[in-house]
């Protein structure tokens, strides 16, 4: 079976991937430095504790484990935090994947996945947006992943066997099933995390982040991918490059939109908990409405969403945060 080296697997989205791999039969190694990863959501496999900016420690941890692939999930995620340290955005975001293709390349790994976003299209023209659409990301975040894919598209071009398939995620959210892992920060920022948290009692009230956008609730408009569909997208990614196939470029979502205000409904019922929620003002950097155009994906990969329920994503998300408690 194939091998295939997983940086940033202890975070959110790397940990339901590795538990995917893990699942179909892979040989994992997470490479992650901790920094918002946890040990104990590797479910596969081994990991090596380390910096994606040490070159060094990042060479020997691919040499000897020699991988047939690649998935780079070890970045930074937060727009608000982008916009107030951009630098701090473009240099993991950016200048470590940079750093990470260059180490590829020495070592003549030719597969890669990466971990893009629906922010690289900023405040699209049409929505759903598809993958065609101009790039215009109107916060350093979105930046800071399109330039990336700018290095891949440009070194794919230059020839040579590296191909790659960079995945455009919508709003990831949920969690395993069982409750073994999902969202774990310390200063959670998203939406649902910060509603479900909000209803243990632990914010004293959820913000809605603008009411004024021009939505129907006035209240932006997000497509929410469970993480497990997710997880299941890179698998089907990782096929294709293990087949040979060519790079590409898939965004990952539903193709159905909820207001701010609708998952806020939603996190009130699931829980039973009606807690306090606040209007404020706009975030900087949001755009009004982020709906995903998957066809793609559905079409050239047989990619097939199995949780596309906005409350199935919010009880396996409100099911991990219980279980977080209790383990707390
Ligand atoms: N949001 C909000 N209150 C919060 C967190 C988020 O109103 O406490 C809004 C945010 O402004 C955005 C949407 O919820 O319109 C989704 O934000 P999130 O941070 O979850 O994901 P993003 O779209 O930034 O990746």
């Amino acid at each position: 079976m194939a091998k295939i080296f997983v940086t940033g697997g202890a975070g959110y989205i790397g940990s339901h991937v590795v538990k995917a791999l893990g699942e179909a039969g892979y040989e994992v190694r997470t490479y992650d430095n901790l920094s918002t990863g946890n040990r104990w959501a590797i479910l596969h496999g081994d990991l090596v504790e380390g910096d994606i900016a040490d070159r060094e420690a990042l060479k020997k941890a691919l040499q000897d484990f020699r991988p047939d692939a690649v998935m780079h999930f070890a970045a930074f995620i937060e727009v608000a935090e982008s916009v107030r340290n951009p630098l701090k955005y473009y240099r993991n975001n950016t200048v470590n994947a940079l750093g990470l293709l260059e180490t590829l390349r020495e070592l003549h790994i030719p597969r890669f996945i990466f971990s893009s976003t629906a922010a690289v299209y900023g405040t699209p023209e049409t929505v759903p947006v598809n993958e065609e659409a101009q790039l215009a990301p109107i916060n350093p975040y979105g930046a800071s992943k399109m330039m990336t894919e700018r290095f891949l598209a440009d070194l794919a071009a230059a020839g040579g066997d590296f191909a790659y398939v960079a995945l455009r995620y919508f709003n990831v959210a949920g969690a395993d099933p069982h409750s073994r892992i999902g969202q774990c920060y310390k200063n959670p920022t998203h939406l649902i995390t910060r509603a479900l948290k909000t209803a243990l009692g632990e914010f004293d009230k959820l913000q809605v982040f603008g009411t004024d956008y021009p939505t129907p609730d006035g209240t932006c408009i997000r497509d929410y991918i469970h993480v497990d569909d997710l997880a299941a997208a890179h698998l089907v990614a990782l096929r294709h490059l293990l087949d040979g196939g060519g790079s590409d470029i898939f965004n990952c979502g539903y193709g159905r939109g909820y207001s701010v205000r609708e998952v806020v409904e939603t996190a009130k019922r699931i829980t039973g908990v009606d807690f306090p929620v606040e209007e404020a003002p706009r975030r900087e950097g949001d755009p009004a409405s982020l709906i995903a155009d998957s066809s793609k994906i559905s079409a050239n990969l047989g990619w097939q969403p199995r949780f596309a329920d906005l409350d199935y994503i919010v009880q396996t998300a409100w099911d991990w945060e219980l279980a977080l408690r209790k383990r707390a």
